[in-house]
């Protein structure tokens, strides 16, 4: 059946239900963002007329909301608690409603075995008979309950499910056998999916892919009155807990002398939150009356903490400046407590790597916190700086509802004989090699017109490599660049060629000049790197603002 674009959210809605704090907070963003949603439903739709989309039947089970995973999230909601996964999974539920899928909903371990169709109070039964969903997003506490109540069938239904995980979770964790022999496991990791199949908040490694969340946007009539009333000196902390301010109060003397400092930390009427005396405290607000706030404001300042949350992005759409802390050295599951244990190496340079690397000046500002002069020269030049709203494109509703419907539409398991062939064409001018034009490239998605192979140098992965040639790391590639042939192209003057497992093959030894293809293909890895290793890189082109989306990807 085809899947029609639905602009009325009321039968959403009526799913999601409430009785919660966390359901209510969801339905109120939902709600509040039913216009915005519909006018980008009605674009796109123009835009993919042409298409023809399968509708899919898809099952979201929200495991951190079931009362079985102990659901501590629900009583912080009006407490200062993460609310980012609440606002990602109100955004994904919308999503697939208003791109017109058959949706069920699961918040219990109870509806997730009734939706699978497996016979009450019978907990590990195996799901008899073939799926009845074509996707399932879930988490990593739903992933945990799903394999509890699926028994066998869910190594064989696996290659549906959707992992919401929003730090992400790279190659060399994933593989279980890997992860085990060299140090990589960890509580989370080593499900041994397809590392697309984990879907995460910021573009982080290629490896993943990027689900993203929305951003409220703006009318002409909110853009003009921001304008208006923009108020030069005025800032926001960005910290609902008090534990985020700790530590400050040096730089928020500094900032003091310029601006008037407002924040939003949370508080109970008996004990007002331990914040500098000079700072306006509104308590924790409505998202509604934060955004409002944040339209007055000319600067958002960062200490660091929360990493990579979605409230910055907010703030720029707002017309702010976001001021943070550079990490040096960059923050990672080898130094920092709060990174410890998740299923990734990623090194995170400052307290929101996204705005610094994809947004950056005027609206993002990165500086050493440590050097107080640097942070008061900053907050000087922002008092100069005119800075106009901005979100980016893949933080729009539009930008969401393509890229998920890209991925409903095409990520599809593929699996190739052996290596399939790899036939290259060396560019002139060029380090580069690409797909030769006049072969036929074999059925991928994103299509193989758009691979560029490099060599990395010493040390450096392919998402840095890709990056440093205004290109992504493209995993889905990594098939068809696993031969000889790409290692001759690049000139890498391999000694000898052997097969292994090891999350940085393909690749060269660089004094020995051994070359290795992957053995495994689950251990294709953008993120891997090593010092003693010149990678081979797949990387492709990306939209303007889509990075997940390549040209000829739509
Ligand atoms: N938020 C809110 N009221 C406040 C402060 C924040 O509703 O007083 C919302 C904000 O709009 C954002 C969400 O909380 O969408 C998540 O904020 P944050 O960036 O702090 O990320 P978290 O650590 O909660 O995931």
């Amino acid at each position: 059946r085809q899947a029609y674009f639905r602009s009325d959210l009321s039968l959403l809605l009526e799913r999601v239900g409430s009785g919660k704090e966390s359901l209510s907070f969801m339905r109120r963003r939902m709600r509040r963002l039913a216009a915005q949603w519909a006018a980008a439903a009605r674009r796109l739709d123009e835009r993919l007329r042409s298409q023809y989309r399968v509708q899919k039947r898809i099952l979201v089970h929200v495991g951190f909301l079931t009362e079985e995973s102990g659901d501590v999230f629900s009583p912080k909601v009006l407490k200062g608690g993460p609310l980012g996964e609440m606002v990602q999974w109100a955004d994904i539920l919308t999503t697939l409603h208003v791109l017109g899928h058959n949706l069920k909903i699961s918040l219990s371990v109870k509806e997730l075995q009734g939706s699978l169709g497996v016979p009450p109070g019978r907990g590990s039964c195996p799901l008899i008979g073939p799926l009845p969903f074509d996707l399932i997003y879930t988490d990593y506490h739903g992933l945990q309950q799903m394999k509890q109540h699926m028994g066998l069938s869910f190594r064989q239904h696996r290659c549906h499910i959707r992992v919401i995980d929003t730090f992400g979770t790279e190659p060399a964790y994933n593989n279980e056998e890997y992860a085990t022999l060299h140090g990589y496991r960890t509580n989370w990791g080593y499900w041994n999916l397809n590392c697309k199949q984990y879907m995460t908040m910021f573009p982080h490694t290629p490896d993943n892919s990027f689900m993203g969340f929305v951003t409220e946007e703006l009318n002409q009539t909110e853009r003009f009155n921001i304008k208006r009333d923009k108020v030069n000196n005025m800032a926001v902390v960005y910290g609902k807990e008090a534990s985020m301010w700790k530590g400050e109060e040096k730089l928020l003397t500094i900032l003091h002398r310029y601006m008037d400092i407002h924040g939003t930390v949370y508080y109970e009427a008996q004990r007002p939150p331990e914040v500098p005396a000079f700072v306006r405290n509104h308590g924790l607000l409505p998202q509604q009356e934060l955004q409002q706030l944040l339209r007055k404001a000319k600067l958002f300042l960062g200490f660091g903490f929360p990493y990579e949350g979605p409230a910055p992005l907010e703030a720029i759409a707002n017309g702010c400046v976001f001021l943070q802390p550079k990490f040096s050295p960059p923050h990672s599951s080898l130094n920092h407590e709060f990174f410890r244990g998740k299923p990734t190496s990623r090194e995170v340079s400052s307290q929101h790597p996204y705005t610094e690397q994809y947004i950056g000046k005027p609206h993002v500002i990165t500086v050493d916190f440590n050097n107080s002069q640097e942070f008061e020269t900053a907050v000087q030049d922002i008092l100069k700086e005119k800075v106009e709203p901005f979100i980016p494109y893949e933080y729009t509703c539009e930008g969401m509802l393509e890229r998920v419907n890209a991925y409903i539409q095409h990520q599809v398991r593929r699996s190739w004989p052996g290596n399939p062939p790899s036939p290259f064409l060396q560019l002139p001018n060029s380090t580069a090699l690409i797909w030769a034009p006049n072969i036929t490239a074999p059925a991928c998605w994103p299509p193989l017109s758009g691979l560029r192979l490099f060599l990395s140098p010493e040390a450096s992965s392919c998402v840095k490599t890709c990056q440093d040639a205004g290109l992504i790391c493209e995993p889905s590639y990594f098939p068809f660049i696993n031969s000889m042939e790409a290692f001759n192209g690049l000139n890498a003057q391999c000694e000898s060629l052997e097969a292994e497992k090891n999350h940085v093959f393909p690749a060269v030894h660089v004094d020995r000049r051994e070359c290795f293809q992957q053995k495994e293909p689950l251990l294709f890895s953008c993120a891997g790197v090593s010092a003693k290793h010149q990678r081979l890189c797949p990387c492709r082109d990306y939209l303007y603002g889509q990075v997940a989306l390549c040209r000829d990807c739509l």
